[in-house]
């Protein structure tokens, strides 16, 4: 049966948000402003994807970056992403693309508006660092035959192997020596620095520090953050356009302070109804999350005392809990580690690896698998991964479907019965064990 506490109908407008979400939203706010403000202060624009983004790269060429997927995030969470989903099956785009670029593509053909009102600016050049989904690749041919703009491809050999060896970095190294730079310098007109690289990855790896000792807090019990929709919010600005910025050491340096001090008076996360009640159930999630419900869906977890204590989405433009750092001492070689080992680009027994640690790191109760129709990305292989990773760690996993921006694929009702079973079945599983103990 479940126990969801009800929704004071104050609380439901009012979203209660800590001062690191406040700043987090700022900071989002203020980017914005400035890539739409560039056909006035003659910025050029670089359009990139989030896995793999150069970011600090980027930013020695004075470009301004522009994350199509973030944008579709925005849309997804004011909930108008469902009709430029809808213009993009008109134009023939069809219902099993990704919905992150029918909403890039129904955005653009309905005037391609930003979140804060304005028009966003036409790239000067796309970026593409794949990091291996094919969908990037078909994303930026659609954007190129709309903005006839240049395009500069960076190809990161995908881990089939799970290893990194040193003829990938080379590999990759080549090409930011022979093709990237030297295009993005043209393109700019700014000639490259490596002393200012070196400055922007020394921050990187500072901001890069302190995600992970937030991250990490969720070892403890109470975690005071929640791993998954907490930590969308957390990776923000790494993974968008702050990587190597003063910005982002800040933000990172004040959250983890912010997080430290709820560790300190045993508090659990803060949710959009405020503190979170007990803890019950500790869960790792895999995929990424809905956003055109992400409020109602977050609520099925911490209603019931669910808190995610780590997620490979939060993983997704960049893995350093395992020690990567962008370095200074080599600075195209960690851009080229950095790219090789985002999520995307690794193989499925790394992945299963990976939330088998987390299990295990975490002392989670189980595994949840939110598979998003649309992305194959996350969603290949994934019931694979679910039986494989209980049967190493005799855990129970569950698996629910929904999709990322696009509401008709969002159904409350099945989702929350999936919940409520699966947290029955963790409680069933408890009462087992102490009666064996
Ligand atoms: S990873 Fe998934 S969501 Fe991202 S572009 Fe590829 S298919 Fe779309």
């Amino acid at each position: 049966m479940s126990t969801t506490k009800p929704i004071s109908t104050a609380a439901a407008k009012d979203v209660e948000k800590d001062a690191s979400m406040r700043q987090q939203k700022a900071m989002m706010a203020a980017h914005y402003d400035r890539l739409t403000a560039a056909p006035r202060t003659g910025a050029k624009v670089c359009a990139t994807f989030v896995p793999g983004n150069l970011n600090e790269l980027i930013m020695c060429f004075d470009l301004v970056n522009n994350l199509p997927e973030v944008n579709a995030i925005q849309n997804g969470l004011r909930r108008t992403s469902g009709n430029f989903v809808l213009e993009a099956e008109k134009i023939g785009h069809s219902e099993d693309v990704c919905t992150y670029v029918k909403s890039d593509i129904g955005m653009i053909a309905k005037g391609n508006i930003a979140p804060n009102g304005e028009k966003f600016p036409d790239p000067d050049v796309l970026l593409l660092s794949y990091t291996g989904c094919f969908t990037f690749m078909k994303w930026f041919e659609l954007l190129r035959e709309q903005y006839k703009c240049e395009t500069i491809m960076l190809h990161t050999p995908y881990l089939g192997d799970g290893k990194i060896t040193p003829n990938m970095v080379e590999y990759m190294v080549k090409q930011l020596k022979t093709e990237v730079i030297p295009k993005l310098e043209r393109i700019s007109g700014v000639k490259f620095d490596i002393d200012r690289l070196r400055e922007y990855l020394k921050k990187s790896a500072k901001a890069e520090e302190d995600l992970v000792h937030v991250l990490q807090t969720a070892k403890h019990r109470p975690s005071p953050i929640d791993a998954y929709f907490g930590g969308i919010y957390y990776i923000g600005p790494i993974f968008g356009a702050f990587r190597g910025t003063e910005d982002a050491v800040a933000y990172y340096k004040f959250l983890r302070e912010e997080v430290d001090e709820r560790l300190a008076q045993g508090k659990g996360p803060v949710t959009p109804d405020g503190d979170m009640g007990e803890e019950k159930y500790r869960l790792v999630v895999e995929g990424p999350p809905n956003y055109t419900n992400f409020r109602q869906f977050w609520k099925m977890f911490y209603g019931e005392g669910a808190v995610v204590v780590a997620s490979s989405y939060t993983k997704v433009g960049g893995v350093y809990d395992f020690g990567f750092r962008h370095s200074p001492d080599k600075p195209l070689e960690s851009l080229a580690e950095y790219c090789l080992s985002v999520y995307t680009n690794r193989s499925l027994p790394m992945r299963i690896d990976m939330l088998t640690n987390y299990l295990e790191e975490y002392q989670a109760d189980g595994l949840l698998i939110n598979s998003i129709k649309s992305c194959n990305s996350f969603s290949a292989g994934q019931l694979l991964m679910m039986r494989e990773v209980e049967k190493r760690t005799g855990k129970p996993a569950a698996f629910v479907e929904s999709d990322l921006v696009d509401p008709r694929y969002f159904s409350a009702a099945n989702i929350k019965n999936r919940l409520e079973s699966y947290f029955q079945m963790i409680e069933q599983r408890r009462t087992a064990a102490r009666a064996v103990a």
